[in-house]
């Protein structure tokens, strides 16, 4: 089944997401989450949305910034450090933005660093007057750059970055960082954060006049009700009256507990939802406060 065309009034929405790499398979379990499913197209780049008419779009995601400036797909889910760079190459060449940071997802978080050989003595960006910086975002180390008053060549790289210092095709980099081994291994160390980095849903700066807008607010709804709940558990236990109040301090993220009378007038049970971690150490910490049966429930789905 090919896309239908881009421009025409549609009423069905369609969203890019990354084919593979690191952030294919979270975006596709978030949509999921979201009550979304597809039947698959044997090409695999477009999958027609069964449940919804909402369509997925499974492309590199380098293309996904300039997939919704077309108007080839309505939302993406790309990383900020991707949205960020096109929108300073747009801004650059005095283009309007086209797409806006929806919401943050809270997946593929990674940061964009400059990292220089683990043997200089690092001092401060004053340093990198005159190097050469390699990276895949070069929009983004040129307006820092400027920023900081700093002149430095930049050389663009689509990928290895990494390596460049070592080829000696650059003095430094600019490039993606989240544990830090690749940079260690490649004998280079982080010094500066440029932009901190998560996956982001990617939408139009100005909203839909046809039957896309309700289908995008729902799948928002739902996408706010998952992420919220990503963390969320329910907590059931029960305690002595006299105990309850301070239990109920120690319960900060808890929306209004529901307490109920078990036997007699003493014994009270309590259930909240709380939306932090609830760690073996709370649950510890609950129960040297006089909290008893302690139960931490998975909560699949909220309709407010
Ligand atoms: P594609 O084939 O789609 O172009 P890619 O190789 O460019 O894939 P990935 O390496 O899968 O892309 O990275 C996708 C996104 O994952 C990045 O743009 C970034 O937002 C995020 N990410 C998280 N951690 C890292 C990391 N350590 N290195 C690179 N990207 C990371
Ligand atoms: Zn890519």
């Amino acid at each position: 089944m090919s896309p239908p065309a881009a421009n025409a009034v549609r009423d069905r929405l369609r969203i890019a997401i990354q084919k593979s790499g690191r952030l294919g398979d979270p975006s596709r379990a978030l949509l999921t989450a979201c009550g979304l499913d597809w039947r698959e197209s044997r090409d695999r780049l477009f999958c027609y949305g069964e449940t919804l008419p909402v369509d997925l779009l499974l492309v590199r995601d380098d293309d996904i910034p300039g997939l919704l400036a077309d108007g080839v797909c309505d939302l993406g889910i790309v990383g900020r450090n991707v949205l960020a760079e096109q929108a300073a190459e747009r801004a650059q060449a005095g283009a309007p933005a086209v797409a806006a940071e929806l919401r943050a997802l809270g997946f593929g978080g990674c940061r964009l660093d400059i990292a220089v050989p683990e043997d200089w003595d690092w001092q401060g960006p004053e340093q990198l007057r005159g190097c050469r910086i390699a990276s895949s975002y070069p929009q983004l180390l040129r307006r820092w750059l400027a920023g900081e008053g700093i002149d430095a060549e930049v050389v663009m790289l689509s990928g290895s970055v990494e390596i460049a210092p070592r080829l000696g095709q650059a003095d430094a980099v600019c490039d993606l960082v989240s544990s830090g081994a690749t940079l260690a291994a490649n004998q280079l160390k982080p010094v500066l954060t440029l932009l901190r980095s998560e996956a982001v849903l990617a939408g139009p700066v100005r909203p839909f006049t046809d039957a896309r807008a309700a289908l995008m607010q729902t799948l928002l709804r739902r996408m706010d009700g998952v992420m919220r709940l990503r963390h969320s558990r329910l907590l059931l236990f029960q305690a002595e009256r006299g105990a309850m109040a301070r239990l109920i301090e120690l319960l900060p993220d808890a929306e209004p507990p529901t307490v109920l009378q078990v036997d007699g007038a003493d014994t009270l049970a309590l259930q909240a939802l709380c939306h932090g971690a609830m760690t073996w150490q709370r649950l510890e910490d609950l129960r040297h406060a006089g909290a008893r049966g302690l139960m931490v429930l998975p909560v699949e789905r909220t309709l407010a």
